[in-house]
């Protein structure tokens, strides 16, 4: 039943947006349309989590995609990228079977082979994001590209699609940065990479030290192709703590890897069809001599930008900035029946911030249908206090809450908390022992405000850390629980251990001491 206009009018009392998040006026009612609850635009994990939930829910959803369903992760990007890394961490323990008590081994493989197998695993996850599948659990598909008429109606192939509520899940696609010759060299993004590369390189420049520089500079470099990486900032992933970027710093040069920071490349050239780079010092090389880098191929790992050209979000009355689409904490774009989820939305970029944004407005969605929750404004938050990530090289790095280089910005006192995990039987055992766990946490009553992990399977132990930080869990009290033996995530026990240390005060060691003089027989 529509609302009467009254009703449409009332404005979410927590927003400065002018819209209404229920009937739609009649100014944007299009003849030929189709009418939806929610029209979704982009089928990456943002839009297929949204309209799937929508549709689970009894509600009718529209899912737009101009190019692949699955999105870039399924298709560019976490996928195909982690099916690699696991084919070159293989190749990598082949090359180091003597630590094992195996002959020492040169592992053969081809490179086009390695990639197949890649695309094998991907295609075995394809079909959880299929057209199909999605039309099967009954939402709309679409394949155009979407533009908005109004701030309710989306054009695609020619036919309007109205939704009550509008989600955009547009998603980012790779920065390619305007330098000085480089459509005259052989170079690739992570949208092109995965399949569009048919020969085998011998040497690659990889531009950027990020996430996804160092992970895909560590597969290339695995699978025996000598790698440079290429930073401007002075350190790799420049977002972790100083030794937490050396670690993998000093493990990616182990391995062969060639890493230049404090490096800009300012131009290429063709010699002889191989890219050849101009790096130009910056940061604390300036004045130092400008290098050159030849490479079969360069990789650009630069960072991403938010797909917003096409979207035509000024008849839409839709703000945006450099990053994304202008939201509020409830994911709402300048209207409040306008939503953005994911890599659009301007925030970290993460294939699970895309489903928890997805999670947010399907409540909202929900909350906002039910006009005393309206009118209160009683909507959900997204919240990314608790966000862990990974980047997954060898050792993985995985990170949640602060690290000490921002618990040090916060008036907070805090300690840090080092497990290395040379300590640790498991990581003994199975040979991993470089890396460690470092956790800052609040002096005096342990919460913890961050946890970092070096060290392999850091991206699952992390989820350790993350839980206790949401439900509001000490360092001490993953102290006192058990942990079995031997297994990796006695790291996480040990800094545990390690804050119940601090707690042992001079006055108390003195107290136990004395007890024990009383009771020797
Ligand atoms: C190499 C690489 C590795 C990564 N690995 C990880 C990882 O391991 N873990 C992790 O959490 N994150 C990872 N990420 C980040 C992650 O891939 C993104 O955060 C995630 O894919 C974002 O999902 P999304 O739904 O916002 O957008 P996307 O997956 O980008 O989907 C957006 C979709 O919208 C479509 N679209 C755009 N405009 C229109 C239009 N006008 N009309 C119709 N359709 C449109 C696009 O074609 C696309 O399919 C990685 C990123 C890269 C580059």
């Amino acid at each position: 039943m529509k609302q009467s206009i009254h009703e449409a009018q009332v404005r979410d009392p927590n927003e400065g947006n002018s819209s209404n998040t229920q009937a739609i006026p009649p100014k944007y009612m299009s003849s030929q349309t189709k009418d939806y609850n929610v029209v979704a635009i982009g089928a990456g994990a943002a839009g297929l989590i949204t309209t799937a939930a929508v549709s689970g829910l009894g509600g009718k959803a529209a899912l737009i995609e101009r190019h692949k369903m699955g999105g870039d992760c399924l298709n560019y990007r976490c996928v195909p990228n982690k099916g690699l890394i696991s084919s070159a961490r293989l190749i990598q323990r082949i090359r180091e079977s003597e630590h094992w008590g195996l002959e020492k081994h040169e592992p053969r493989f081809e490179l086009q082979k390695v990639f197949a197998s890649m695309r094998n695993k991907r295609a075995a996850i394809e079909p959880n994001d299929s057209q199909e599948r999605y039309e099967s659990l009954g939402v709309d598909v679409q394949r155009g590209e979407a533009r908005f008429r109004s701030p309710h109606e989306v054009e695609v192939n020619g036919e309007i699609l109205r939704g009550r509520f509008i989600v955009i899940s547009a998603g980012s696609r790779a920065v390619v940065p305007e330098v000085e010759g480089l459509d005259q060299v052989r170079y690739f993004t992570n949208e092109t990479i995965f399949d569009r590369l048919d020969f085998t390189p011998s040497s690659l420049l990889v531009v950027g030290g990020g996430p996804i520089g160092c992970e895909l500079g560590q597969v290339f470099q695995r699978l025996g192709v000598r790698v440079t990486i290429c930073q401007r900032p002075s350190q790799i992933l420049e977002r972790e703590d100083p030794d937490v970027a050396a670690a993998l710093h000093s493990r990616l040069e182990t391995e062969g890897v060639t890493i230049r920071t404090n490096r800009t490349v300012a131009r290429f050239r063709s010699r002889d069809g191989r890219a050849v780079a101009m790096l130009e010092p910056s940061g604390d090389q300036e004045g130092s001599e400008t290098e050159e880098v030849e490479a079969d191929a360069v990789l650009i790992a630069a960072g991403r930008t938010p797909n917003i050209e096409k979207l035509n979000l000024e008849a839409a009355g839709v703000r945006h900035h450099r990053r994304g689409i202008e939201i509020n904490a409830h994911l709402q774009a300048s209207h409040p029946h306008i939503f953005a989820a994911g890599d659009i939305a301007g925030g970290y970029q993460f294939t699970h911030l895309s489903d928890h944004h997805a999670r947010i407005i399907v409540e909202n969605i929900i909350r906002s249908m039910i006009p005393p929750l309206r009118w209160l404004g009683m909507l959900a938050r997204a919240d990314t206090s608790v966000l862990p990530w990974c980047t997954y090289t060898g050792p993985e790095i995985a990170r949640v809450g602060l690290n000490e280089t921002e618990a040090k910005k916060t008036k907070v006192e805090y300690d840090v908390f080092r497990v290395e995990l040379q300590h640790v039987d498991r990581y003994i055992l199975e040979r991993e022992a470089e890396g460690f766990v470092k956790v800052v946490a609040e002096k005096k009553t342990g919460r913890i405000l961050g946890a970092t992990i070096v060290g392999e399977s850091a991206g699952e132990l992390i989820h350790e850390f993350a839980v206790a930080m949401k439900n509001g869990i000490s360092l001490g009290k993953i102290a006192s629980t058990i942990h079995a033996y031997p297994s990796r995530s006695e790291a996480v026990r040990r800094a545990g251990d390690a804050f119940n240390r601090t707690r042992l005060t001079a006055g108390r060691k003195k107290f136990l001491e004395g007890l024990f003089r009383r009771n020797i027989r």
